[in-house]
């Protein structure tokens, strides 16, 4: 599955938005929901497409994509150089695809700011300093290690020492990996180090209920996501909670019937899906009704594995129809009446919202 992990300094927020994300994961009866660990949750990402769906095929089961978050709380000044449990903290970032950086931008003078004033700017570099300063030292091992190899005319090691020594040179600039232009061989050369500052970044901003506009902290958070290519989501952690707290109650209470509003939060979840470059593709089933998450530009072979392993070994070709044309014309009967279904081959790259059928050997 796909995992963010969520950073950030202490009392900017992390644990309200995490309760939030977890506890809106309980939410609707169809969504599963699980708890690995009691810092990990599964959210379910939510997609209205789904809905439509269900409306024709009416199954009886929807198991919607979902989104992997970690709080790895504890990440502090000095956590590279084993402050805390620092070290373990930045670990559990490194296995992670994707980072979000919780910002703290809401005012609350009962609630102590670890450097005594809300300074976005200064937290996040705090950070990245940390995250940097790790890259730095597996940089510098690596080198190291590679620059032995490169003696006896090891061509692979002479291309990753090469690559290496760039990202040296940028972290010794203060600069974050996921900035630097490497090459695709490059890039592979280097992959098994799980760089943590290569990896993207979404800065979620936390501001106060009422401070969602012209909020000149997020301002200048995003001239800084702007700068090192990362993106900004902007929440109420505080109200978020709220929100999660009140749809369990409700849910112990009504059982069903009540309409929320769409809480941020989802912004953050779809933030996650973007950063990543994902999109979705359907299988649709009387039994079942579901979305899969794959990477933009996965072929059709690719997209077969997910589900099933002898899908891929045995694959034969895809029956496609696009989501519009399978509401159009209301299910696969009449999007093949009308000859709207493809059938495609393995190397078919799949679009989002494609509704998949595939034909396999056994
Ligand atoms: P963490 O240390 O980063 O996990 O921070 P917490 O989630 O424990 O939050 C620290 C304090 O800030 C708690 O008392 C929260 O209730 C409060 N808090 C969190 N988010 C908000 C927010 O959006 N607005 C306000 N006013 N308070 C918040």
């Amino acid at each position: 599955g796909f995992k963010c992990g969520i950073v950030g300094l202490p009392n900017v927020g992390k644990s309200t938005l995490f309760n939030a994300l977890t506890k809106a994961g309980i939410k609707a009866a169809n969504f599963p929901f699980c708890t690995i660990q009691p810092n990990t949750g599964v959210v379910p990402m939510p997609d209205p497409r789904l809905d439509k769906l269900a409306e024709i095929v009416k199954p009886q089961r929807i198991v919607p994509t979902t989104m992997e978050f970690v709080d790895i709380a504890g990440l502090v000044k000095g956590a590279s150089q084993g402050e805390g449990l620092g070290n373990q903290f930045l670990n559990h970032i490194r296995t992670t695809e994707a980072i979000g950086h919780v910002v703290r931008c809401f005012t609350n003078d009962n609630i102590i700011h670890v450097a005594g004033k809300i300074d976005p700017a200064e937290d996040i570099a705090v950070i990245n300093t940390e995250l940097a300063l790790s890259d730095l030292e597996v940089c510098e091992r690596a080198i190291n290690r590679v620059q032995k190899l490169t003696k006896s005319g090891d061509n692979h090691a002479k291309l990753e020492l090469s690559a290496l020594k760039k990202c040296l040179l940028q972290l010794s600039n203060a600069g974050m990996l996921r900035t630097l232009n490497l090459s695709n061989d490059e890039k592979q050369a280097i992959d098994y180090l799980s760089f943590l500052t290569i990896k993207p970044m979404m800065y979620i901003t936390n501001v106060n209920e009422n401070s969602f506009d012209n909020n000149p902290y997020v301002e200048q958070v995003r001239a800084i996501a702007a700068a090192e290519e990362s993106i900004v989501v902007t929440i109420c952690a505080a109200v978020e909670s709220d929100i999660a707290k009140l749809k369990t109650e409700a849910r112990n209470t009504f059982m069903a019937g009540i309409d929320f509003v769409e809480p941020s939060l989802t912004s953050v979840i779809r933030a996650g899906y973007k950063l990543l470059n994902l999109q979705t593709y359907f299988t649709v089933g009387v039994k079942e009704l579901r979305a899969w998450t794959i990477s933009v530009g996965t072929t059709a072979l690719q997209a077969s594995g997910k589900i099933h392993n002898d899908f891929r070994k045995g694959f034969i070709r895809a029956q496609t129809i696009s989501f519009e044309d399978f509401l159009f014309y209301k299910g696969e009967l009449g999007a093949k009446e009308a000859g709207k279904i493809r059938s495609e081959g393995k190397h078919y790259v799949v679009n989002d919202g494609d509704v998949m059928n595939f034909m396999f050997n056994v």
